[in-house]
């Protein structure tokens, strides 16, 4: 096979510098091909440089099996990759990497150094070594020729470059900013690809706080809560903002919450304020002295900080009574009317279907083209579960991408 690298024709492109691009790229390169890695962005894997912010968390440490349980319906598709590029691989190529990693208490898997950029600039390094090239500022417009012709807009004006074999890794359409807007789905589509609508995913929601509180709290956090809805429950912080509410507890219910309202137009979140008290201890702490405030009894009796007392007081004014009032501090009610825009969510759902898919991760209807990452229709809470389907989908796609090349060359 004669290929012009100058002459807008490649061996094998990836669309798309995240760590699923990035993972493809190592695959392909590592069986001998010869990589271009097309990004929009000025620098590549932005989004992961953020994630790096929180400490990067890239995997779980729980058993295969629940980590696996964690995608829901699309574990199904997930499992064959996860399986190949496991919690366990990952973390053995991070240490190779030179960022050996560690368990944190939740059983989230973090590197030592609690940082993206070590790790990604000794990724890009390897990459080099490899011979991939990295070119960014293209933002693909557009798919000819059985998707394996490819149309980029670049600073210059437009490009367009041939390859025998493709991998797309566009993310999804949180954080804009960071690279990935969603505006890939309509050049799928246009080439007959099945895509599911993107939505926010560990999302914060909308809920139409008094003046008060929202002039007082927004910024705020509620610390040591537990979540409820629809028989699920979750524990830890959540924040309030101008807006609504959002935070890690908020995100472990937001897909429940996400399809709710859209099934119901709203959803009612059940916040317990104090989840160690039951709530007759609680009701056995609320004796109300003569002539204390109703704010200076609730921090002293129930140790509840001025955030929450502004939240008890949002559904109406405090009952008298101990038991009333311990039932009201256990169970405040949000009505939430939205998801928060998708702009705002740390990932997305939707995306390429899984009967758009084959075992290699190709398209079926578009043979030599690849997809892997966030842009396809799977799902999962925080807990490095995305990290880990992205970098697992990335190698499987770049391994089925050099698979592909192998058997059959004369592309
Ligand atoms: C604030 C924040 C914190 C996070 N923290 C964690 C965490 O700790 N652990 C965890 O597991 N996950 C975390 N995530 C999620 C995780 O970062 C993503 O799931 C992951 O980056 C998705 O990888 P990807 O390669 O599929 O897509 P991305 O990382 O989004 O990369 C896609 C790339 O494609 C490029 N692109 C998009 N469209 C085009 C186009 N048309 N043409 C050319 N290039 C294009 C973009 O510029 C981008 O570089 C976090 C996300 C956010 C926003």
């Amino acid at each position: 096979m004669s290929l012009s690298e100058a002459g807008g024709s490649q061996e094998a492109i990836v669309v798309g510098a995240g760590p699923a691009g990035l993972a493809a790229a190592e695959a392909l390169a590592t069986s001998g091909r010869r990589v271009a890695i097309y990004d929009a962005a000025p620098s590549p894997a932005r989004k992961f440089l953020m994630a790096g912010r929180g400490g990067l968390n890239l995997t779980h440490s729980e058993p295969l099996n629940e980590l696996l349980a964690r995608y829901g319906t699309a574990a199904e598709g997930l499992t064959g990759a996860i399986e190949r590029f496991s919690p366990m691989d990952l973390r053995a190529w991070a240490a190779e990497l030179g960022e050996p990693t560690f368990v944190g208490s939740s059983g989230r898997i973090f590197p030592k150094s609690f940082k993206a950029t070590p790790l990604l600039r000794a990724w890009l390094a390897r990459l080099a070594g490899l011979g991939v090239t990295m070119k960014t500022r293209r933002r693909l417009i557009g798919l000819a020729d059985g998707g394996r012709t490819l149309r980029f807009r670049t600073p210059e004006g437009e490009e367009e470059t041939h390859a025998a074999a493709v991998v797309l890794a566009f993310g999804g359409a949180s954080w804009p900013r960071l690279g990935g807007d969603g505006a890939w789905v309509a050049a799928l589509r246009e080439a007959g690809v099945e895509v599911a609508p993107l939505k926010p995913a560990n999302c914060g929601f909308r809920v139409t706080w008094s003046e008060h509180l929202r002039a007082r709290f927004s910024g705020t956090p509620l610390k040591a809560i537990a979540l409820s809805f629809a028989g699920a429950t979750t524990r830890g912080e959540a924040m309030i903002d101008a807006e609504g509410i959002e935070g890690g507890a908020v995100y472990a219910l937001s897909a429940l919450l996400r399809d709710a309202i859209a099934r119901d137009g709203k959803a009612t979140l059940a916040i317990d304020l104090k989840p160690d008290l039951s709530e007759a201890a609680l009701a056995a702490r609320l004796i109300r002295p003569p002539g204390q405030s109703a704010s200076t009894f609730l921090r002293k009796a129930a140790g509840l900080a001025p955030v929450a007392i502004a939240l008890t007081h949002e559904a109406g004014p405090l009952p008298d009574q101990p038991e009333a009032l311990a039932a009201r501090i256990k169970r405040v009610e949000l009505r939430l009317t939205a998801p928060a825009p998708i702009a705002r969510a740390i990932s997305s759902a939707g995306g390429v279907l899984w009967r758009e898919i084959d075992e290699r991760f190709m398209l079926r209807k578009l043979p030599g083209v690849f997809v892997a990452g966030e842009m396809i229709d799977w799902e999962a809470p925080t807990g490095g579960y995305l990290l880990q389907a992205c970098f697992a989908t990335g190698r499987a796609a770049g391994e089925g991408a050099a698979e592909w090349l192998a058997r059959s060359p004369a592309k």
